[in-house]
């Protein structure tokens, strides 16, 4: 029976004039069972008989088959099942992992063809021990000699059965001892039945086998039979191919993934810097998000300590309204009028004045607001000493006044008995009833001495005028803010005959706020991003020169069997792996930045939020996806034989 039938085998390298036919009209059949060496000259085409024979090149033209199957016309994958099926190489320079250990090495074979776990690890340990190497089971190839190593290449070749085992000078690099070595052991091998096709140029090895074949020139010069095949009446098996169960894919991935982490190891410095772009993007994606939604969510608490549902309205057409201390438009019979609406909780008159502020030796500028006794409430200021004014205080219009801390501050550096103090506002006296407590600085800390006053004793001691410079209405919790809003413009409209006043609410500012904060946030995200990218072209860069650093352990995996989504899915998962990893460090960067920031500036901190998070390390990974694609699949499309020869 013929395991091997080449008809009209021809190879040629190169075109045109350079054009140069190794293999001329080569027609072989081999025998199942037998053991043959193939020899001849230095060049004259043995290797390039093997790597067809191998599967791992493809004749120019002619047919082959093998175990009845015809080559000619399958495709990458098709080809790489059956070198996982049928085929078993020892290569001269052994061609381990260097990356893998012994039994690792052994096992890759029975990766690619789907054997379980557990089972592979039982085989590769038996027959490491067959070939007595049961004690250097967990050995790197760098510390095995050359011996050890080539042993462990038959133990690989033997891995998924080795039907055909393909040596190609398997004792060119190994002293005399050694070599026997590994004849004995191919002898043993063709004993239990291996076909074995060995190439050599050396006479004495070539002698273990029963049938010698001469080429020269790409031309079989010679084909001797010395020894009958003992297993001729062997019959091979067809064999299936189960490797696209869900277990088989998962097993895949899982050993793909363990594979990538140990490439990682292996290249520690390269992986950093690899890394190092993604860190960068990721850490100030994170930081830069964090810093835009700290200080967004500053300023909105700010907002809210000026109270919510309150809408204020204000004399004029707008801030931006230079006229506006010309109106004298609001009264406080307006304010009247307003509290007994059905939506209104309450609406406190304010006036303003700033003038001077006298206290013994000392003179300052200082700013009297004029309010109702609820704004206190409406703003949320706590006293620290002493009380608030009340109702009774505002309708008595009494001469007395809250002071707040940077007053107190000014005023009485020493402190003392403040409260009941009695100081002079624009020549009027005022007594000191309480000490507001140190209030959430609105949109940063303000140096301006604030003091409160009933704003009846403003009107009627100080600014002596019936107008007054707004309207604070807080709506009832029931009510929406918008239709309030309307309502109190068509009121006010209504009764002064014209919109001679506008309206601000809490709401509306917060709008403003929120929406200009996340345009900043879109644009510096934006900036982050592109810091991202420039990392993913490095990682994609530095993947590159990988692929064509590796191309030897590629074209090896291809050699034992793997197909190109396995490669490629290796190659992917490596640069998704790296770019994860980075994600990490720099979300950790992020959170060291935060811890730094806080250090300095005292009235935020950066605030991360688990979205942000989550999505630079899906961003990231989608980068690793991007970026790693290219170079995973030039890995993945290398001809196994370029790539071994190399
Ligand atoms: P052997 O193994 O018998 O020493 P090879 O099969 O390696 O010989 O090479 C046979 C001939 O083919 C040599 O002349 C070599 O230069 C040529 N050859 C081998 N591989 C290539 C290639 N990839 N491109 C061009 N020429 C090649
Ligand atoms: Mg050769």
């Amino acid at each position: 029976m013929n395991i091997i039938e080449l008809r009209g085998i021809n190879k040629v390298y190169g075109t045109g004039d350079n054009q140069v036919r190794v293999l001329k009209d080569v027609n072989l059949d081999i025998e199942a069972g037998d053991f043959v060496a193939i020899i001849g000259q230095s060049g004259s085409g043995k290797s390039t008989l093997m790597n067809i024979l191998g599967c791992l090149d493809t004749a120019s033209s002619g047919n082959y088959k093998i175990a009845g199957e015809n080559v000619a016309g399958m495709t990458p994958d098709q080809l790489a099942t059956l070198r996982s099926q049928y085929l078993g190489f020892i290569f001269q320079r052994y061609n381990l992992l260097s990356t893998l250990n012994a039994e690792e090495n052994v096992e890759l074979p029975a990766i690619y063809s789907g054997l379980k776990h557990q089972e592979r690890q039982t085989r590769a340990e038996a027959l490491l021990s067959n070939l007595d190497l049961g004690n250097r089971i967990d050995h790197l190839p760098s510390e095995l000699s050359g011996g050890q190593q080539q042993r462990v290449s038959i133990a690989r070749a033997l891995m998924n059965g080795g039907d055909i085992i393909l040596a190609d000078e398997p004792t060119g690099a190994l002293d005399s001892k050694s070599g026997e070595n590994v004849m004995a052991i191919l002898k043993t091998l063709n004993d239990q039945g291996h076909t074995i096709i060995l190439v050599t140029h050396d006479k004495n090895v070539a002698n273990y086998a029963n049938r010698i074949i001469e080429i020269k020139d790409g031309v079989i010069i010679s084909d001797e039979r010395k020894k009958p095949n003992k297993n001729s009446a062997q019959d091979y098996h067809p064999k299936d191919d189960n490797r696209n169960s869900f277990a088989y894919l998962k097993d895949q991935f899982t050993e793909a993934f363990k594979m990538s982490i140990q490439a990682i190891k292996a290249h520690k410095m390269r992986s950093v810097l690899t890394m190092l772009g993604i860190i960068i993007g990721i850490a100030s994606v994170v930081s830069v998000v964090a810093l835009g939604k700290g200080s967004q969510e500053k300023i909105l608490a700010d907002i809210n300590s000026m109270g919510t549902n309150t809408i204020v309205i204000m004399p004029g057409h707008g801030f931006g309204d230079r006229n506006s201390s010309k109106y004298k438009t609001l009264t406080v019979h307006d304010s009247d009028l307003l509290a007994r609406q059905s939506y209104v909780d309450s609406a406190t008159p304010a006036v303003s004045s700033s003038g001077t502020l006298t206290w013994q030796n000392i003179s300052v500028t200082a700013q009297l607001q004029g309010v109702g006794e609820q704004y206190f409430d409406v703003k949320g200021l706590k006293s620290e000493e002493g009380r608030f004014f009340n109702r009774e205080d505002v309708k008595k219009g009494s001469a007395v006044v809250v002071i707040d801390q940077n007053t107190k501050n000014k005023l009485f550096p020493n402190g003392g008995d403040i409260v009941g103090s009695t100081i002079i506002f624009n020549r009027q006296p005022l007594k000191i009833i309480g000490i507001s407590e140190k209030q959430n600085a609105n949109f940063g800390p303000s140096d301006t001495l604030t003091m409160w006053s009933p704003y009846t004793a403003v009107m009627n001691r100080i600014t002596g005028d019936r107008n007054i410079s707004s309207i604070t209405v807080k709506v009832k919790d029931d009510v929406s803010m918008t239709a309030a809003e309307k309502n109190i413009i068509r009121f006010l409209t209504v009764k002064h005959g014209k919109e001679d006043f506008f309206t601000v609410n809490t709401d509306s500012i917060r709008q403003t706020i929120e929406s200009t904060t996340g345009t900043m946030r879109l644009l510096i995200s934006c900036i982050a991003l592109i810091s991202l990218v420039v990392g993913g072209i490095g990682v994609m860069n530095i993947m590159l020169v990988s692929v064509t650093e590796r191309t030897r352990e590629i074209g090896i995996r291809m050699a034992v069997g793997a197909r190109r989504s396995s490669v490629l899915q290796q190659f992917l998962i490596e640069a998704v792996l790296i770019c994860i990893i980075g994600g990490f460090i720099g979300v950790l960067f992020a959170f060291g930045i935060g811890l730094f920031f806080s250090l300095f500036v005292k009235t935020f901190t950066l605030s991360y939020s688990a979205a942000s998070i989550f999505l630079a390390l899906a961003c990231s990974t989608l980068i690793g996806v991007i970026f790693g694609y290219i170079p995973a699949r030039n890995a993945s499309r290398l001809n196994p034989v370029d790539a071994l020869c190399d």
